[in-house]
């Protein structure tokens, strides 16, 4: 049996060029960069204004199927697709996102993409990189502060205690965090009262850092987030507590993108990391525009599958920003159709052509719905070395019947070679223009009705339900003027439903809506289903366990 070479162990052995050298090959000079150190770098904001006159080049957007614990490999074809344009000559970047520490030191190692289709210095991008998630955590934890001492200060505003609905931060897996009562010990330590965490990633400032188009915009969306409510139940914003403006000072670097380059030196954009299954799921809409000006072709994902991460690419980033992908890249691996055919994850080493027949009925759905929104699909088939000739060979056969394109797609063993049927088969769907792209809702349209089409449109359900709260909070949206704003849906990443356990394609499934979560800085309304946390917990045992730092200050064990 080969023993493969871990990430980090990939990532420490490529040989990094300068990152002046890869900005001055989509034409950034070294005064359009504030350098952060020798392979990380921020633009400058004269560089990004000047960029905003140029022709944007392509957007190709890179989803999934629902994800299984068995991998799918979303950022590593990302990267690997970025690759593979530029060897066939095309002038490509990748936009992605920043990774969380929550995830990392938990379940799920780096997301700076694997194997030979990485995004370097890996171990840098997936610790604290260049502080834009310690800047948006701290954004976030003054506002805090700003509300416990207006309490203490008298509270002008009479917001009222219980109603507070800012939450505090922190870029962790922390359960015991998750209600906590703070302000305890006497009137000197402040207004007692309940409060909780949430991880960095959730917060609303990263939601809005990653909309904002500029500054002025950045500050308006902070100045509209709701905080409170007061004795009347009116909202509370930041704005009225005057501080939009300190919040906005704080983020004055985090709202610039990051540049880095991969193992094969394409240049990628690295910026914002909202989760898709609580937030929206997109890298900044900054840092993809920014490298649509500088590219001809930009790759970028959103998270998760695509009735969570693309959906909202769709509805929310491109309808706020104004963009649209060209094509969509759906990953799927044999071994993850596999669990979706009922295999457990100890049997997946087995060839079980069987199970993935059953199992892509979940590819199915996600083609479905990319072709609903009017774009053109194309399946990457994200090889695995244990996947069986057998298996890819069935899977290969299934995309031909169902008449969409499909690439077999090693890029985590071969870098950008392996992608390069990928890049061309992306191109043909490009070049043959079936894109009629629209979005599956208006924004004119009921906040029910918002929901219920994504229920069954993209997650093929059969109707949604609302819970008493969710009813109420709707009547009162409508009198705040907030019901035309889209809906960013909080849901279970692991099935169409909002029950983990229906993997596959669920069918006859009834979502329930238990309550929603204004964003309105953002400029969307959470809707809450199933039990999705805001803050994650550990589990038994962490990826923490296998990381060490060697006598050099080299990572170790990091994926
Ligand atoms: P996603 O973006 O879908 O969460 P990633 O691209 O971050 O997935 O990949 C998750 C992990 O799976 C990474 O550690 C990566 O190295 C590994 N991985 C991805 N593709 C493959 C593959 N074809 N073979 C083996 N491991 C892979």
């Amino acid at each position: 049996k080969i023993k493969h070479k871990s990430d980090i162990e990939i990532a420490q052995e490529a040989k990094m060029q300068p990152i002046t050298e890869i900005a001055a090959n989509v034409g950034l000079t070294e005064d359009d960069l504030e350098l952060y150190g020798k392979y990380k770098a921020k633009l400058s904001t004269e560089a990004l204004n000047r960029l905003k006159e140029k022709q944007p080049g392509k957007i190709i957007l890179v989803t999934a199927i629902n994800p299984t614990p068995a991998g799918e490999g979303k950022s590593t074809v990302t990267v690997g697709l970025g690759d593979a344009f530029n060897r066939i000559g095309k002038k490509a970047m990748i936009a992605m996102r920043e990774p969380s520490l929550g995830p990392t030191m938990g379940i799920k190692g780096g997301a700076a993409g694997g194997g030979y289709a990485q995004v370097l210095p890996m171990e840098d991008i997936n610790l604290h990189f260049t502080g834009d998630l310690h800047a948006i955590t701290t954004a976030n934890n003054a506002l805090a502060a700003l509300i416990d001492n207006h309490l203490q200060q008298g509270n002008e505003l009479r917001i009222d205690q219980r109603r507070i609905v800012w939450k505090r931060a922190v870029d962790l897996n922390d359960r015991a965090l998750r209600k906590v009562i703070i302000g305890l010990g006497g009137p000197i330590q402040g207004v007692p009262r309940e409060d909780g965490f949430d991880i960095t990633v959730a917060s609303e400032i990263m939601a809005v850092l990653c909309l904002a188009t500029d500054m002025a915009d950045l500050k308006k969306r902070l100045s509209r987030m709701v905080v409170a409510y007061n004795d009347k139940k009116e909202p509370v914003t930041a704005g009225d507590l005057g501080v939009e403006g300190a919040l906005a000072l704080i983020l004055k670097d985090a709202i610039r993108p990051n540049i880095v380059q991969t193992i094969e030196h394409t240049p990628a954009m690295v910026h914002g990391g909202p989760f898709a299954n609580i937030a929206h799921g997109c890298n900044s809409v900054i840092a993809t525009t920014t490298a649509t000006r500088l590219a001809d072709y930009v790759v970028t994902e959103a998270g998760f599958g695509a009735d969570l991460g693309a959906e909202k690419f769709l509805h929310i980033k491109s309808r706020s920003a104004g963009i649209r992908p060209e094509a969509v890249v759906i990953v799927a691996t044999i071994r993850a159709l596999k669990m979706h055919g009922g295999v457990p994850k100890n049997e997946l080493g087995k060839e079980n052509v069987a199970a993935l027949t059953l199992g892509v009925a979940n590819l199915k759905k996600h083609i479905e719905t990319i072709k609903r929104f009017g774009l053109p699909p194309v399946v990457a088939i994200n090889r695995f070395v244990t996947d069986s000739e057998e298996e890819v060979r069935a899977l290969m056969d299934w995309c031909e019947k169902e008449n969409v394109p499909a690439a077999l797609t090693e890029v985590w063993e071969k870098g950008g070679e392996g992608g390069i049927e990928l890049a061309h088969k992306v191109l043909e769907a490009i070049e043959k223009g079936e894109n009629n792209f629209q979005p599956l809702y208006d924004l004119s349209d009921s906040i029910d009705e918002k929901v219920r089409t994504i229920v069954q449109k993209v997650y093929g359900g059969v109707d949604v339900e609302f819970s008493t709260k969710a009813k109420k909070q709707l009547e009162d949206f409508e009198k705040l003027g907030w019901s035309n704003l889209p809906v960013c849906m909080a849901k279970t990443q692991y099935s169409l439903s909002d029950n983990p356990a229906l993997v596959g394609k669920p069918t006859g499934f009834i979502i329930t809506v238990r309550e929603f979560k204004p964003s309105i800085g953002a400029g969307f309304l959470v809707a809450l289903t199933g039990e999705v946390m805001t803050m994650p917990g550990l589990p038994k045992k962490p990826a923490a366990m296998n990381m060490d730092v060697d006598e050099n200050g080299h990572a170790v064990g990091l994926f």
